[in-house]
């Protein structure tokens, strides 16, 4: 159960038919609302009250029982390594919800369930939830007709609870798309009045800027390997890469200055001005005098002294010295260039991703120039795409999209 209208309705659906429903939540650690409330302790917009869990919420509002599993140690590996390739950013939504049923199958075993019921909404989503995705899937995770899909099992061949006579075919449903109509008609039919509107988005996999990142992050490890660290220093701050070995990142505001001040690890320092309040940046790859100093004058360019002659800075080496250096406040507008972010007008400078062996498509720019840089045992690489107006390098902002998959933006949030 992801928290959303579809699987409520499942829910809902398969409680009208008389079965005891148990449902799971999985928190992958690139749950949205979920690690904000975890890691940052949000409050709720609304109220100002301590967000819930959104699964939690959904269970409560319909009365079902849920156990929320965390998965995020196994997930991280799957992230890094998704042998079906990401969707248009780094969302890995083939691989996902092959690891989500087999988790949801030992969920099943564990408690002597007789199948496994999903919110998945035929042609909903771009990438998983096309019919014959859905049969690679369940294939893949040992699943085979196992899995009911209410909400669309008109539309697809009967799985064993209708060939065993548990449900009926009249009783289930044919909605297909991206539509919302017949679901909310549905909700209000089953007394469903307190629900979530569907987000754009339930995890930061689908988020350009996070993709930019990550991929950057890859390129520039020596294995490809992530930790949960990663995961949250990924969404925080403004992310600067200066050179191939080194990159800074730079808190927005107060939380986020915390955060990169628990989040930093051995092998990173941290710089903050000595005396004023502001931002704190956090320095990974090579710790230096050239990159301390190069993160002062950046973080005094953003902070409340960026119109003085010179500000005292303290550097702290996880786990290590400390040391005060004096910096000349930078324009951050000359480093913009080395920002780390989506950049919608940087299509002729972009960097893609792509299966090694996978074919043009019409939409994917020609390489030119450099050879393919590898990054992974799986046959994917990274390509330099050099426009005819300027070159591109390593310390551009980038616009990385993922080659399997459905169009831009598009991710999978039903879970
Ligand atoms: S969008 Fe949904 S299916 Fe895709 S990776 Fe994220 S949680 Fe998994």
């Amino acid at each position: 159960m992801s928290g959303g209208l579809d699987s409520m309705l499942v829910s809902k659906i398969l409680e009208r038919l008389g079965f005891e429903v148990h449902a799971v939540n999985f928190y992958t650690g690139f749950c949205i609302v979920e690690q904000r409330r975890r890691v940052d302790g949000s409050v709720s917009s609304r109220n100002n009250k301590k967000l819930i869990n959104p699964a939690l919420k959904s269970a409560a509002e319909i009365e079902v029982p849920v156990e929320i599993i965390d998965i995020s140690k196994e997930y991280l590996a799957m992230v890094t390594h998704p042998k079906f390739g990401y969707g248009s950013n780094v969302n890995p939504c083939i691989d996902c919800r092959i690891h989500m049923l087999r988790e949801a199958k030992a969920f099943m075993d564990r408690i002597g369930a007789k199948f496994i019921a999903t919110g998945e909404v035929v042609g909903q989503r771009p990438m998983s939830q096309h019919k014959n995705t859905m049969r690679l899937i369940e294939k893949e995770a040992g699943v085979a007709d196992l899995v009911l899909r209410p909400l669309s099992a008109r539309l697809l061949p009967p799985t064993i609870p209708e060939i065993k006579g548990w449900v009926k075919r009249q009783d289930l449903y044919d909605i297909y798309g991206r539509g919302r109509g017949r679901q909310m008609k549905l909700a209000s039919e089953l007394g469903i009045a307190d629900y979530p509107n569907p987000a754009g988005g339930c995890c930061f996999l689908t988020d350009q800027t996070y993709a930019c990142r990550f991929f950057d992050l890859m390129r520039h490890r020596d294995e490809k390997v992530l930790t949960m660290e990663d995961v949250v220093r990924l969404r925080l701050g403004r992310h600067f890469r200066m050179s191939p070995d080194f990159k800074i990142i730079i808190g927005r505001n107060e939380s986020e200055n915390e955060l990169l001040e628990q989040y930093a690890e051995t092998g990173m320092a941290l710089v903050a001005a000595t005396e004023a309040k502001g931002p704190v940046a956090l320095v990974e790859g090579r710790l230096d005098d050239n990159s301390f100093v190069l993160a002062a004058r950046l973080t005094a360019g953003y902070g409340k002294s960026a119109r003085e002659a010179a500000v005292d800075f303290t550097v702290r080496i996880v786990g290590g010295d400390e040391k005060r250096i004096v910096v000349e406040p930078a324009d951050p507008k000359e480093y913009e260039k080395h920002m780390i972010i989506h950049d919608p007008g940087a299509r002729n400078k972009v960097k893609r991703f792509r299966p090694a062996n996978k074919p043009r498509s019409k939409d994917v720019m020609p390489a030119v120039g450099k050879e393919a840089d590898p990054i992974d045992d799986r046959g994917y690489e990274l390509r330099e795409i050099v426009s005819e107006s300027g070159g591109s390098g390593p310390l551009d902002g980038a616009d990385i999209h993922g080659q399997i998959g459905g169009p831009e933006g598009s991710g999978e949030d039903e879970a």
